[in-house]
Formats: C-alpha cells, structure tokens, sequence
C-alpha cells in the first residue's frame, strides 16, 4: 500500500470520495479534504475499522481435506501378491472471499445498473437471433414429425403445452429482469417435465402468443428449441439402439445358423453339397434360413418318430420346401437320423440293421446273440429251413447267412484267421537280420524199425556226451551240433505227430527221415509216411536201420522203395539213403551230414531279431510248476520275459531251459525250449508268437476260444452223426473210445488227431469225451457200447476203478498224446488180425498145502509182486517152467473171499482141477490183444 490522497483512494475503491471522508472521519483519522494525503497507516487505520464495523472478516478461511488414492503391491502372509488402494487423507486450508459487504451502497447500486442495461442490450440482440432461427426450428420439427411417422410413432399432442402458463407467469414478474430469468429457469424444469413432446400444435400456438409476451416467447422458444434439439438426439439414439439390437439378434442367428450348419457337416462328411450361404447383411433372410432349418430339424425329428426317416423320404421332403429353404435342403439331406436323436433320445422305432460277422461256422445261441434276436426265433427258422438243430449247436457259414438273411440283417463273412494274420504281420514287421538256420527234422517209420533208437542214438552220441553233467530233458525236441552246422531233431516220432502238426497248419518240419529196418522192409506205415512227407512237400532222406543184422536185405528194401516210386541215389535216384545201425551207431554221422546237405541246398534261412514266431511242440500241466510248454522259434528271437500267446493261452515267459535242463535267456531260429509261464496247456501244434501288447493277445485268445468251442461242438454233432451212421448198418468195424483229459488243451488236440484216424475199414469213435477223472458212468457206459476208456493224464477215481475192476474193463493210462494215438493206431491194426500178448498181474508163492475137503489141496501162500486176482487165468510154475495153466477155484484172505489180494499179503487159494506143492509159484497173468507187426 502506497499513500494516495482522497480522491485517488476513491476511485481505487470505487467509492465516491464523499463516502471515504466520511469513512474516514468515522475511523478519527485527521482527513478533511478530496486531496489529502492518506498515508499507509491510515489506509490500514481505516481497513481495521472498517472491518471492525461490519463485525466480521472480508475473507474466510476454511478447512478441506483433501484425499489421493494411490496403488501400491504388496505380498500377503499367504505369499500371494496383491494390489491395495492406499487413501492418503491431507487437511488442507483455503481463504473464500466473501462478497465485499464493505462496498458502497452506490457503487453496488451503479454496478446493478450496468449490469442490467448490458443484460437487456444482450436479450435483444438474442430475440433478434432467436427469430432467424425460428424457421430452422420448424424444418427440424417437421423432420422429426416425419421420423416417427416412419417409425409409426406418431404422437399427437395429448396435452397442452405449458407454455402459455409460463408467459403468463413471467409476465407478472416483468418489472425485474433477474426475476424474469430465475423464473424461466424454474418453469424451463417444468416445461421439460409436462411437455417433452411436441408438435406443429403447439408450436403455432406459441406463435400466437409472440406479441404479447415477446421477450418471454423468445426465451421459451429458445428451451423449445433445446427441447426439440434434444428429442431428435434421443431419438436418434433410441434408433441407433433398435439398430444395434437388431444388428446383435441377428449375429446371434448367424451363430445358431454356424453352429447347425458345422453340426450338419459333422455328421454328413461325404455329403458335397454346399452348404447354406446367408448373408450378414440381410437379417431377415438370415432368420428365414434359420427358421427354415429349425424347420427342417423338427421334420426329420418327426420323421424319425413315425419310423420313415430313410434318405429318400428325407430328399423328397426338402424338395417341397420353398426358395429360401431350397437353400438349406442339402444340409437337411445330410443329417443323418442318428444325428437327429443326438438332440433328444427318441426310442427307435425303426428296425436296426446289424452287420452280423460270421467266420467258417458258429454257434446257434452266438448268431442270436449278434442280431440281438431270441434264440429260439432262429432255431425256429433254421427249423423251418429243415436244420433240426439246438441251441447250442454248430451252423455253418452258408446256414447262418441264409438266417441272417430271413432276419433282415446283413451278412458280413469274416476271415477266421484275420486277427491272428493281423497280429502276425505286425509281429513280421518288427523282425530283420535274415541269417541261415538250422534244419528240423522229424523221423518216421514203421513201428519197431527204431525211430525211437535212432533218436537217442543221436542224442546219445551228440548230446549226452558233450553236456558235462546235464540231465537228458524230453521237451519234444533237440538239437545237435555237428561239423557241418546244427541240426534240429522232433523227438515224436511217428507220422503222428507229424499229421497233427500240419492239420494245425504248424510246418514245423524241412526234413524227413524215414526209418526202414533193413530186415523187415517197406511197411503200412512205412508207406504211410512217405505219403505224407510228399503231402506236405517235404524232403525225404531213407536210413536203412538194423544194417547190424545179419538178416538184412537191402535190395529188397531198395526194391520195395521203388514200387512207392521213392528211386534213392543207390538207383540213381533223387533220394538220398544213409545206411545206419541204431544199435551200434553205424552210419549216424553220414546221415547228420545227408541231413545238412540237404538243408543247405533247401538254403533254409529266418530272421533273427524282433519277436518271436514257432510251434508248440508239446505241453503238460506239471503240479509244481504249473503249464509247461516246449516250443519251437521259427522265427526272431525268443527272450525270457517275452509275452507269449500261444494257443489259447498268453503269459508271459518266466522261465526257459534247453533241452539238457540248462536255464537259458534267449533262444533264436529252429531252436527248442521249454517255457514256464502260461496258465494252461496250449495244443501240441499251435503255433505260438510274441506280442507286446496284452490287450490284443487277449482278444485273439478269446477269439481262439470261441473258435475252438464251435469246433469241439461241431465234432459232438458228427459224432452223434456217425452214431446213426453204424446204427445204419454198415458194415465197417468201428472202434470205440471213451476218452478223459486233464484239460481241454489236450481233449481237443486228442479228438483231433483221433478223427483223422478213421480209415475205410475202421472208424474211431469217441463216443464219450470229458476233463476229469474217469468215473463210474464212464465205465459203465464203456462196458454198454464196448468202448475202449482211455485216460490221458487222468485216472479213474475210486468208484471208477471199482467198477472198471468187477467188469473185468481195462483202463489205458497216457502222458503223451503221440503214445496214446499210436496206440489207438495199433488197436486198429490188431482189430484187423488181432495178436495175443500176455502181462504178468501178480505172482505168489505157495508156502503151505492142505487138504480141504470143498476144494481138495488149499495153498496158504505170500503174493510176491502184482496183485493175485480171482478171476484171472493163472499159471502154476515150477522150477520157472510152467506146468499148469488155468484158474482159480478160490482166493481168501483168512475165512474171507475176496477178489483180489496184493503184494506182500498172505492168502488161501485154491486151484481148479490142480493140486499145487509148497515151493510153486502161483502166475496171474491176461491176455492182450495187441498191434499185428507186419
Ligand atoms: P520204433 O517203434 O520205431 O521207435 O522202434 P524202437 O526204436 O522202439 O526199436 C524197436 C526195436 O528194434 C527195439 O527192440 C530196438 O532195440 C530194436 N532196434 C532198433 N534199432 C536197431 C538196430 O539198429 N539194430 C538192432 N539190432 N536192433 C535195433
């Protein structure tokens, strides 16, 4: 503050100087004229009274709090990090100046007056304005009358415009200018609120009103127009929203429509037809299409129902359809009923079609099962066909077909052996590394030629000998080292075994030997075996055998050989002979090294890596060690560990030995082991293969289940045929069996072999057939039907024996099944020129005579070996010679009789028509009808 005089501080202050000397006079400052100084204390003097005077300060001071929000990361007790708002809160002062009350009257007075002449000057240049713009205003009304014509959203005007209330209202405050404005300001609200549509109504009575009130009007026409200005804005905006809606409801049909259209090509792939096109822009089409395939849905739907939703019906349907819907038609066609009844489960109606698979043959109740049908429907249509059969029997392929057919169903003839080729092929393909193997050969011939001395010559002079302190292992095989390479034996000889081979499709065998006695010349079975050595293709080398003999007569031999058309090499011929002597071993070596030449010109070679492919030569169930089979690689590499599927059966290998008992890891092309680890006995012949995935060996062993099942029925209901065959009266002799196994493996391999047995003369029947111990009925029904029992790794049980005793029946006990059909072989045989043989049962010795007078001389005697039976021949021997020979006329152990009395047991016996010494012995003995040796 500088010092000013009077007049200067007046006009600072916009105050008259009048005023100020009268301020100052009042604050007793010392100041009478306009141009006296007022000094800055004075000035301050003046301020502080001022102040004082009006009781309160010019300026406020208030306080605010002022808040910042900031952001900051922390890291929770829990380790998880996480945003939190820190609110700072800063008290913070600021001066409000308050309207200067300390002004003069005048000079707030003068300022009003300004004011208001600029506020009139400024309505007027506005009114002016205002009326240019009034025919705008009406153009923009009628534009907006025609928008919602459009729209059909025409309004009339339902009320009267407040607008006259107002002018009256503000006409009444004229007089002050303020008022007038603070008042349009209120009924502006009001305005708003009673009249926010309008219409050319209002607006000519609004014209009406201009003289007036004019200056009103000009600022109500002013809020009108805002009003107006307004109105188009929001419905503009309500249009743009109606638009964007639209615009939403049809990108949500175009999705629907999208996610039919991707759900129709899912399910009609190979359906070319184009799908519908609609385009974005057009929405009404866009819901037309969607409709129209809704439409389309629903109609397959119903069609479904109705059970006549073929693709035909479905085509024909979507012809009918209109323009738009022609559109969408292929999609229609290419939904397939399945996909329809996707959407909701509908019960089929429609009868559904199976494509049933049928291998050679099958069983009744099996093909039901397929066509999901009862049956006996199919036993009663196969009735109708003129196939008498049951459930459980066994149709074959052209049968079945013919009822699947008579069902509706489709025929699908499937390979029998698919899955196994598919499994081999895989397994073929992990294999490589082709070397050169060995030979195996099998050794044929006629019964006592020496197939079996041959065989164990060769061991024995081979093996045994270079395998310190190995124990001789039968497992079916062996092979031997030579000079000329290794060589491969099957130790069950006999055409047999070999047939068996090959009816299970095992070519197991390159070479074979057939054993000739020098002495006794081309035999039956001689013959037979070089019939099926040609059969299968497979070289034949001849060992003339017993050459140690002096009644040999090789010529004759050679002869005989040439009438089979067998001309050997010692004729010129093709065929190599090896003259040998299984007794004494002469002429083993030449023929190991024909064997090896004539392998290596058959130039035999396998690959040796990957898994594992062979035959199973032989199996047993062991009671401690549990399934144990001998097989034979063919191909790659057998490994301990493998996972075997051999037959039936899979497992994996726990355990492997040779041939001499030697546990061994791995064992390569032509070479025979012996494995631990399957859960039964597969089939001698089977063939064998490693897997590596259990599932699939598992399928296929199900497979081969089922399979033989169907054969093992098959073969009961030849049977049943061959029994009304011999009812018939042929007059062909036929051999009758009853056979008991230990397991099904071995029944079925048994059967097998059996049924190729029958020949012209003789047929084999097996008219009773079972695992498990030979019972009473079995022995019962032997003795009805004359049928030999036979037990193979089975025994007759207590009442079995019994009873098979008192008849007086023999039961035949066997552990190899080449054994047991060699036998059945000689049985034949013998039914054609039976030979007696005799068997020694019991021996005891007479210790003591007496007289009896019911029997004469009584012996007490001590049974020595066998059993003594009371109804068997017997033979008194004297001196070891015989001197007696018929029955028994008692046998008592103390007062009791009895039938039989064992070994080591004393008894009384007495002799028909013969009275023995002390010191005899007493022979028991029967007689067998054995093989004819030719
Ligand atoms: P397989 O039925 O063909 O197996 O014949 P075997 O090997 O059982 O022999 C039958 C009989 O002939 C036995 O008694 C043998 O001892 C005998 N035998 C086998 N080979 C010879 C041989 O080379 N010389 C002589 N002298 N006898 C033999």
């Amino acid at each position: 503050m500088a010092t000013k005089t009077v007049k200067e501080l007046a006009k600072d202050s916009k105050i008259t100087t009048d005023v100020l000397l009268k301020q100052l006079k009042n604050a007793g400052l010392p100041i009478r004229g306009e141009d006296d100084a007022v000094s800055t204390d004075e000035q301050a003097t003046l301020v502080a009274f001022l102040k004082q005077s009006h009781g309160q300060a010019q300026k406020t001071r208030i306080g605010m709090t002022q808040k910042t929000t900031t952001t900051k990361k922390i890291t929770t007790t829990t380790g998880k990090a996480q945003n939190i708002n820190v609110v700072r809160a800063k008290k913070k002062q600021f001066d409000i100046q308050k309207p200067d009350l300390v002004a003069d009257q005048a000079k707030v007075q003068a300022e009003h007056e300004a004011k208001k002449a600029k506020a009139i000057a400024a309505l007027e240049a506005k009114q002016n304005e205002e009326r240019a713009k009034q025919e705008a205003t009406k153009r923009q009304e009628a534009t907006l009358a025609a928008m919602r014509a459009n729209s059909g959203n025409t309004n009339d005007s339902e009320h009267k415009p407040s607008a006259s209330v107002v002018v009256k209202k503000v006409k009444k405050d004229n007089a002050d200018t303020d008022s007038i404005v603070s008042s349009t300001v209120v009924k502006k609200g009001l305005a708003v609120k009673s009249g926010v549509k309008t219409d050319k109504k209002e607006g000519k009575s609004d014209k009406a009103k201009k003289q007036s009130a004019k200056p009103i009007k000009s600022e109500t026409e002013k809020e009108r127009q805002a009003r107006l200005a307004r109105e188009i804005e929001e419905q503009k905006l309500r249009e743009i929203e109606a638009e964007n809606r639209r615009r939403a409801a049809i990108d949500a049909q175009n999705r629907t429509l999208e996610q039919m259209k991707q759900m129709a090509n899912r399910y009609s792939e190979k359906d070319d037809v184009p799908s519908a096109v609609v385009r974005k822009d057009e929405p009404l089409a866009a819901g037309l299409v969607g409709a129209a395939l809704e439409e389309s849905f629903e109609k397959e739907r119903r069609e479904i129902k109705r059970g006549t939703g073929t693709a035909a019906s479905r085509a024909k349907g979507g012809k009918k359809k209109g323009k738009e819907e022609l559109e969408i038609r292929p999609k229609s066609r290419g939904l397939k009923s399945s996909q329809a009844s996707k959407h909701k489960f509908e019960m089929p109606l429609e009868k559904i079609i199976h494509n049933v698979e049928v291998g050679e043959q099958i069983v009744v109740s099996d093909l039901a099962q397929k066509m999901a049908v009862k049956v006996r429907e199919v036993v009663k249509s196969l009735m109708k066909m003129g196939e008498m059969v049951r459930e459980s029997d066994v149709i074959d392929q052209t049968t079945a077909a013919l009822v699947i057919e008579e069902f509706g169903h489709n025929f699908v003839a499937v390979s029998d052996t698919q899955l196994e080729d598919d499994l081999q092929e895989a397994a073929i393909e992990k294999q490589g590394n082709v070397q050169i193997r060995p030979p195996v050969v099998t050794i044929m011939g006629h019964v006592d030629h020496g197939k079996t001395s041959l065989l164990d010559k060769i061991r024995e002079t081979k093996v045994a000998s270079g395998e310190a302190g190995g124990i001789t292992q039968h497992i079916g095989a062996y092979h031997v080292e030579t000079d000329r390479g290794v060589i491969t034996f099957l130790d069950t000889p006999g055409h047999a075994a070999f047939t068996a081979m090959r009816s299970r499709g095992a070519q197991a065998t390159d070479i074979v030997v057939i054993v000739v006695a020098a002495d006794d010349g081309v035999m039956p079975q001689t013959e037979e075996a070089i019939d099926h050595a040609r059969a299968a293709g497979t070289p034949i080398i001849i060992a003339m055998n017993k050459m140690d003999k002096d009644t040999t007569d090789p010529e004759r031999v050679l002869n005989e050989l040439s009438v089979k058309e067998v001309i050997t090499d010692a004729w010129g011929g093709d065929t190599s002979l090896v003259k040998v002597s299984a007794k004494t071993g002469m002429g083993i070596d030449e023929l190991l090294d024909t064997i090896s030449i004539q392998a290596e010109i058959m130039e035999l070679t396998a690959p040796v890596d990957g898994a594992a492919q062979g035959v199973v030569i032989e199996s047993r169930l062991d009671k401690g060690r549990g399934a144990v089979a001998s097989l034979l690689v063919k191909k790659g590499t057998l490994k301990q560990g493998d996972l075997v599927l051999a037959g039936e059966f899979y497992g994996k290998v726990r355990a492997m030995t040779d041939e001499n008992g030697g546990r061994i890891k791995s064992a390569g092309p032509s070479i025979p082991v012996e494995i631990l680890g399957l859960p039964d006995a597969p089939m001698a012949g089977s063939e064998f293969l490693v897997v590596s995935d259990e599932k699939k060996a598992r399928e296929v062993a199900d497979f081969r289940i089922a399979r033989e099942r169907e054969r093992l029925i098959e073969r009961q209901n030849k049977m049943r045929l061959e029994n009304m065959f011999a009812n018939m009266g042929s007059e062909a002799k036929t051999l009758n069996l009853i056979l008991k196994t230990d397991v099904r493996g071995s029944l079925e391999a048994l059967l097998g072999a059996l049924d190729d047995l029958s020949t012209d003369e003789v047929k084999v029947r097996v008219i009773s057939s079972g695992v498990g111990a030979i019972t009473e009925s079995d022995v019962i029904l032997a003795e009805s039907s004359e049928a030999v029992l036979l037990g193979f790794n089975v025994r007759a049980d207590t009442a079995g024996k019994r009873k098979a005793d008192e008849a007086g029946l023999d039961i035949r006990y066997y552990s190899v099944i080449y054994g047991l059909i060699d036998d059945v072989k000689a049985a034949m045989s013998g039914m054609l020129a039976p030979e007696h043989r005799e068997k020694i049962l019991g021996v005891a010795e007479v210790r003591d005579v007496f007289r009896s007078s019911k029997f004469g001389a009584a012996a007490g005697c001590m049974v020595q070996e066998g059993t003594i039976y009371r109804n068997k021949p017997i033979r008194v021997l004297r001196d070891d010679k015989v001197i007696f020979t018929g029955q028994l006329q008692s046998l008592r152990r103390y007062k009791d009789d009895v039938n039989e009395v064992k070994a080591g047991m004393e008894c009384g016996l007495a002799v028909k028509g013969y009275d023995v010494a002390v010191g005899d012995k007493i022979e028991v003995f029967e007689i067998h009808e054995v093989a004819r040796t030719l």
